[in-house]
């Protein structure tokens, strides 16, 4: 049973094709009497609405819908493209505009998205992203992994002022972890089921190549089938900067560097560091970090070497809603480079997108007034970060006096409205990711019906957002309970999106629960106390903006 639903789900899945089947023979198993039973049909009845607007041809290797092939018999990858299409002069609220669209037979553009953004009740727009979703994922399962957290050191030469993790290397709480401890940590996630490390860190200057190439040998040796999802692309132009490796140009040495460390055990590279792309905002939070160009060259590297990766953005802070668009609209663009220029040869390819708020506790950047906090009058005005902000990214920090000097933090309709932007918009890449890690549980559930098919990880541990205030923790029966509880059935996956476990009988980690009481018990959400609020205004230019 389990079985068939995961090889339905990983083939072929138009509304004629298995996920009919599939919706079939789950009906046909029962549960929709079972113990979820009301819910079920209650979930049935939206799907068929949502089912109205969704075309009849579409294809899950098409642009609309990239997920990783496979290569066929004859060790081919295939790719059947469907035209993408724009249509900058229609009204992005016209219905039939909005049926192409979450159909991937449009796609949306710039302006369009930013008036998405600002025009469409949140409520609609969770509808349209939630439809998209499950045009691309099926209305059955929702996904998440079992992987752990490393943060192998926190001594870091960057200043990024959203940064509560970093240390210089000098201070009591610095430190670089021994691979015992690393590979002990690796123990405890196989132990637990787990199936990949997400291993980033700081970028630490007294670390050499071999340090990297002997952990990840180490790693591979001891646990050859766990999957290494690791070094960000902000830490691995900075391995370019510390290894000064041969070749001509970023991108040369970016190769040399990434085939060394694939040699050693690397399998993918994780989406951190890239904050909000467009320069303006960019040089006032990311203090010695890459730029977009060279962040979205690395990724460019790895798709071209066979990795996957993800891609990711952190808002809710300096930015204007327009720096957003803009921040999506670069990872669209470049997608399709990657998939035209490499994925028939078996490349990568940008396979998620996650997207959360700033937190601002114990952080430089929090500690800039937030607009509109002592002084109301300031909502009737702008937000200086829309002032500036340009759908092109050539939006200049002198349009407004006090840009980079204001916060607009993100709550959370902020961030399910930005999300369900980033289902439509990122037609071209195949998961986005629930950020339930900064949000909360049931804002992480709620994001499955605002565009997202993925919870991500169970979490074993957490040290960056944490660092910056808010911690929280879920086990597998929690996570399950999260998805199922949203109408969904979860299924465990791996990195590739491949699916290990579809989780519809009694032992599922979640209904085997016979004390629920005895989990909710556990400490689940620490939420540190923010530092007293600095005399003086704090600027990031106080810290050392370069620009
Ligand atoms: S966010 Fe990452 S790169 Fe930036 S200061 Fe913190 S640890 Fe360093």
């Amino acid at each position: 049973m389990t079985n068939e639903f995961a090889a339905a789900y990983q083939s072929e899945c138009g509304p004629g094709g298995p996920y009919g089947a599939l919706r079939n023979s789950h009906q046909s198993e029962g549960l929709a009497g079972g113990r979820y039973g009301a819910l079920k049909t209650a979930h049935l009845d939206t799907v068929t609405s949502s089912r109205m607007i969704i075309g009849p041809d579409w294809s899950p290797f098409s642009r609309a819908c990239p997920r990783p092939p496979g290569p066929d018999a004859r060790g081919n990858y295939r790719i059947r493209s469907m035209p993408v299409r724009t249509r900058a002069d229609a009204d992005i609220l016209d219905p039939a505009v909005l049926e192409d669209i979450v159909s991937g037979q449009l796609r949306l553009g710039a302006r369009q998205a930013l008036e998405l953004y600002h025009r469409m009740p949140i409520q609609e727009l969770g509808r349209l992203a939630d439809a998209r979703c499950r045009h691309l994922h099926g209305d059955r399962l929702r996904t998440y992994v079992i992987d752990r957290n490393i943060n192998y050191t926190n001594v870091c030469t960057a200043r990024c002022t959203f940064c509560a993790f970093r240390r210089d290397g000098h201070e009591d709480d610095a430190y670089t972890l021994e691979y015992d401890e690393l590979l002990e940590k690796i123990g405890e996630l196989v132990a637990i089921g787990g199936t990949q490390i997400l291993m980033q860190g700081g970028m630490n200057p007294h670390l050499p190549l071999r340090w990297y190439l002997e952990l990840l040998g180490e790693i591979k040796s001891r646990y050859p089938r766990v999957h290494v999802h690791a070094f960000s692309p902000p830490e691995l132009v900075e391995f370019v900067r510390f290894f000064d490796p041969p070749g001509e140009g970023l991108e040369e040495k970016l190769r040399w560097v990434m085939r060394q460390l694939m040699a050693a055990g690397l399998d993918s590279v994780p989406g951190g560091g890239g904050e909000i792309f467009a320069p303006a905002v960019r040089r006032k939070i990311g203090l010695g970090k890459c730029d977009a160009e060279a962040w979205l060259t690395t990724m460019r590297v790895a798709h071209e070497l066979g990795m996957h990766t993800s891609a990711t953005m952190m808002f809710g802070h300096l930015e204007g809603i327009a720096d957003r668009i803009h921040h999506l609209d670069l990872v669209r663009r470049w997608q399709d480079r990657s998939i035209a220029d490499f994925a028939a040869e078996g490349g990568g390819r940008y396979v998620a997108f996650i997207s959360w708020p700033f937190q601002r506790q114990n952080t430089p950047l929090g500690r800039c007034r937030e607009w509109g906090a002592d002084d109301p009058g300031e909502l009737d005005e702008t937000f200086p970060g829309d002032v500036v902000a340009r759908l092109d990214g050539t939006g200049d920090k002198r349009d407004h006096p006090l840009f980079g000097r204001r916060v607009r933090l993100a709550g959370s309709t902020a961030y399910l409205r930005t999300q369900a932007i980033s289902r439509l918009y990122l037609d071209n890449v195949y998961s986005i990711g629930a950020s339930w890690v900064t949000m909360g549980p049931h804002i992480g559930q709620v994001a499955l019906h605002y565009g997202a098919n993925d919870m991500g990880s169970v979490m074993m541990e957490e040290n960056v957002v944490s660092a910056a205030g808010t911690t929280y923790c879920l086990n597998e029966p929690m996570l399950c309970r999260l998805i199922r509880d949203a109408g969904f059935l979860p299924a465990q996956r791996d990195n590739e999106y491949m699916l290990l476990k579809v989780h519809a009988d009694a032992d599922a980690p979640d209904l085997r629960v016979d004390d629920w009481s005895a989990l909710r018990a556990q400490r689940l959400h620490v939420e540190s106390a923010p530092e007293p609020a600095s005399p003086v205004e704090l600027t990031v230019e106080a810290t050392g903006d370069p620009c």
